[in-house]
């Protein structure tokens, strides 16, 4: 079970998979180029044999002379080589008339049998030789060159000279035979060379797996080292360190989380804690228990804005969340929040002030809009020291009919390059001695980016550490804007 188990992990392993391909390909162009050269040779072969052919009938026609319907073969009796050469030339040869009759022919020409009348009459109408492959009895191939010669007084005769092809066919078989004797042999090193180069080629992807084996939540921080070759694996391995930084940085993210949450939560509940053991052991009058109640009553309300933030945050991005949008005038929704936040400006010394270009409607959604600006407004008072200055604006957007612009800008601590890209993310806070002093979450702004993206809108800021920043949202008014005319802007 085990065996076969691993048998089949093998098989469909990569390296095995890499091994059959180069094997198949290797193997398909071995035997390609083996039939190739085979046929090359052959034809090679049978040009050559054609050549002393035709060469040979020139020379028959020379020595064969036929008078009065009988042949003669004239050689000089005293040249033995001409004797030679005529008695090779009669080897395989036939001569017949003009209706087919056989007047000779040579005993090797008998075993391949006579030609018909029919294609004798045939070739001496045309007038033209021709080459045919025949075979005799025992399967012996020959090539054959019939066609017609004259007599002394110009009647054509049917005239056929012959060779053998068996030593052409042997030389082609003995080579087809030592070639794919060759063959699996080739392949066999080709499978063994092919299963060592795929080792190699998959060597950094197990060293990709164990290293993502290893991985764990503690240990996302120690990368896998490149190999150098700048090719697909090195972008594979830099891709998985890519994965693995921003996983880390989402594990850093979350335990930052909890340490904010259990500080935001255990903050207001060591004060009720205070509050009711005051009350418990040295409250006397009905006032006293009831200041105590009240105080704790407020650090409770605290407790439960931060777990219902938390819950919404969790139903707007788990698609829970849905927009109740209505025509609303933005503008005195916008007056309205700057109005709530007047006094804890003055408290904090800061001056809180509002261009609002008036009649600017718009199809939101009422509490998600005081919302966005809420945090906008509550991150700019945070992250501004007394003495400093934001503005909100509302208007037309100038660069886009059907938009508007709603901006909130301040003097504060301002947000470095680095950390913008972040500052939307869940849980992110930007860590840095001024921010640090600051109490937090880390959800404002993953808000915004929620409220505003599911308008349809986006949100964008623009910071200078030291000298402020300015978070500005486009959000696309619907249908109704585009019926309002543009008005002066009032200031607040
Ligand atoms: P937090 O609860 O920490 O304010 P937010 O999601 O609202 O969380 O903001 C994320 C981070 O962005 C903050 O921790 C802060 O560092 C930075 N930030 C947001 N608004 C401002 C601002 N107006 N000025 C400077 N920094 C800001």
């Amino acid at each position: 079970m085990r065996i076969a188990r691993g048998t089949a992990s093998l098989v469909r392993g990569l390296r095995f998979r890499l091994t059959l391909s180069y094997v198949l390909f290797f193997s398909i162009l071995l035997v390609a180029i083996g039939l190739l050269f085979r046929a090359t040779l052959r034809y090679g072969l049978d040009a050559d044999l054609q050549a002393t052919l035709e060469e040979e009938w020139g020379a028959a026609k020379g020595y064969l002379r036929i008078e009065r319907g009988h042949p003669i073969w004239v050689a000089d009796p005293r040249d033995p080589e001409e004797a030679y050469i005529v008695e090779r030339l009669r080897h395989i040869y036939m001569l017949a008339d003009a209706k087919g009759k056989l007047l000779e022919s040579s005993k090797l020409y008998e075993s391949i049998g006579p030609d018909s009348p029919q294609d004798i009459v045939r070739i001496l109408a045309q007038r033209k030789s021709e080459f045919r492959i025949r075979q005799d009895a025992a399967g012996t191939p020959y090539l054959v060159k019939v066609g017609a010669v004259p007599d002394d007084r110009g009647r054509l005769f049917f005239f056929a000279i012959g060779r053998s092809l068996e030593a052409n066919v042997r030389t082609v078989d003995h080579f087809t035979r030592s070639y794919f004797l060759w063959v699996p042999g080739l392949i066999a090193a080709a499978a063994l060379l092919g299963w060592l180069l795929a080792g190699r080629a998959v060597r950094p992807l197990d060293m990709v797996a164990q290293a993502a084996q290893r991985t764990t939540g503690m240990n996302l921080s120690a990368p896998i080292p490149r190999r150098g070759a700048d090719d697909e694996l090195d972008h594979l391995i830099d891709s998985f360190n890519l994965m693995t930084e921003r996983l880390r940085q989402s594990f850093d993210q979350i335990r930052q989380f909890s340490t904010d949450v259990s500080h935001e939560l255990r903050t207001p509940l060591t004060a009720i804690r205070g509050q009711l053991e005051v009350a418990l052991f040295t409250a006397r009058t009905d006032g006293q228990y009831r200041d105590a109640m009240v105080n704790a009553l407020e650090d409770v309300e605290k407790l439960s804005s931060i777990v219902r933030a938390l819950l919404l945050l969790s139903q707007a991005e788990s698609g829970q969340l849905v927009l109740q949008k209505t025509v609303l005038d933005l503008s005195s929704v916008v007056g309205d929040v700057v109005e709530q936040f007047q006094i804890p400006a003055e408290e904090k010394g800061l001056a809180l002030s509002a261009a609002l270009e008036p009649d600017i409607l718009a199809e939101a959604d009422r509490t998600q809009i005081e919302r966005l600006l809420s945090n906008l407004l509550s991150n700019a008072m945070k992250y501004t020291p007394s003495g400093g200055r934001v503005w909100v604006r509302i208007q037309r957007d100038p660069e886009r009919e059907g938009w508007l612009l709603l901006q909130v800008e301040d003097t504060g601590v301002g947000i470095p390059k680095q950390n913008q890209p972040h500052i939307f993310d869940r849980f992110y806070r930007v860590r840095n001695p001024e921010t640090n002093k600051v109490q937090g979450l880390g959800l404002g702004l993953s808000f915004v980016a929620w409220i505003v993206s599911a308008h349809g809108g986006t949100v964008a800021v623009n910071s200078e550490p030291e000298v402020g920043a300015k978070f500005t949202v486009r959000l696309p008014a619907g249908s109704v804007l585009a019926t309002t005319q543009p008005r002066e802007q009032v200031a607040v």
